[in-house]
This record gives C-alpha cells, sequence and structure tokens, in this order.
C-alpha cells in the first residue's frame, strides 16, 4: 500500500533537505502526521513562509532583511573574514573578538562530490579584495577546507591585500560552529600570513 498523497508529498518536501536522505523523510514526515498538533503545523508553515522574506546580503552573502546587511553596512571593509557558511558567521560574532566583515563562500571545493570552484561565492571575492588591506581565510581545518583556502591563496596572488590563515586550536576535522569563544578569539590572534 502507498502513503496517502499528503504524506508523499511531505516526504518528498523534506528530501529537499541538504543530508536527510528518504528514510529521515519518511521518519520526519510520519513524526509530524502522528505527533503534531494542528497549531504545531500552523506554526511550522507561518515560520516557514516568514523567511521568504529574507535575503542574502549582496556583499557578504549573510541573511538580512536589506540589500547590505548591518555588518557591511557599519563596518570597515579592510579585513574580510573568508567563511564556509553563514552558520559560521554567527558563531564568531557570538564571540565578540572579531570587527572586520564576513564573505560567505557557501560550502567548499570538493573534486570528489563535484564541487567546484565555480560552485562557490568565489568571483565576488576577487573585487572585494582589491579595496581590502587584509583577507583571512577561516574555512574549517578538513581536507577540503584547507584544498579551498590554497585555491583563494592562489586567486588573489597579485592583489595587494595580505592573506592570512586562521590558526586552529582545533584538531584536523574540528569545525569552526563547535569552537568555544576563547578557541576561536585565539584561532584568530594567531592567524598567520600565508602569502
Ligand atoms: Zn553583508
Amino acid at each position: 500500500m502507498k502513503y496517502p498523497d499528503e504524506i508523499s508529498g511531505l516526504i518528498e518536501a523534506l528530501s529537499k533537505y541538504q543530508g536527510i536522505g528518504p528514510k529521515t523523510a519518511e521518519r520526519l514526515a510520519i513524526n509530524t502526521v502522528t505527533k503534531w498538533s494542528n497549531d504545531d503545523i500552523d506554526n511550522f508553515a507561518s515560520a516557514l513562509v516568514k523567511i521568504k522574506n529574507l535575503k542574502r546580503c549582496k556583499r557578504c552573502g549573510n541573511i538580512t532583511n536589506n540589500e547590505i546587511c548591518d555588518i557591511c553596512a557599519s563596518r570597515n571593509n579592510d579585513k574580510i573574514m573568508v567563511i564556509e557558511d553563514v552558520k559560521d558567521l554567527f558563531s564568531i560574532e557570538k564571540c565578540e573578538s572579531y570587527d572586520g566583515v564576513y564573505h560567505i563562500l557557501d560550502g567548499v571545493i570538493n573534486y570528489q562530490a563535484g564541487i567546484m570552484p565555480e560552485d562557490l561565492n568565489l568571483e565576488s571575492l576577487i573585487d572585494r579584495a582589491k579595496e581590502a588591506k587584509e583577507i583571512i581565510i577561516a574555512t574549517n581545518p578538513s581536507v577540503e577546507g584547507e584544498i579551498t583556502a590554497q585555491y583563494i591563496k592562489e586567486m588573489l596572488k597579485d592583489y595587494n591585500c595580505d592573506i592570512s590563515r586562521i590558526a586552529y586550536g582545533l584538531p584536523v576535522g574540528g569545525n569552526l560552529e563547535y569552537a568555544d569563544a576563547l578557541t576561536l578569539a585565539k584561532a584568530l590572534e594567531g592567524r598567520r600570513n600565508i602569502k
């Protein structure tokens, strides 16, 4: 017997999430149908509709209600930290030890998985680098994060700005989003020039 169309539709919608396979989507859909009240469903649906108002900052890729995010609008543009995704921005902001702006790549280069440099938000970094004094590369200390850092270093080698790599006190594979405030502050303080 097949699922009713309503459930199949929900499974299909949930499968849109990166990292959620058909089995997990099925489990989540059944959980929603059997455990959620109508209020829960209304709240979820309206939360989802509200995010339609959000945009990506034209300069850095942050999530914002405006064309340019509050960080880009209020801070000096001469120090740019390159990060993998929006989550990292919020982790770093929580630490309150960085006063520059960001550039969000939306991923890292992963040749094996078919994620090429042109799939990332890299091109606009070239324009931004022309006006920056320092580019701090804060991709995670994974193999892909290192490959991406090297790629950026090469890409910007002819520009005047300094390029530094954040000094991780984290083991290889340790992600930025799990680092505590002190570790992040130290990683930033101990960044080394790689150009
Ligand atoms: Zn921005």
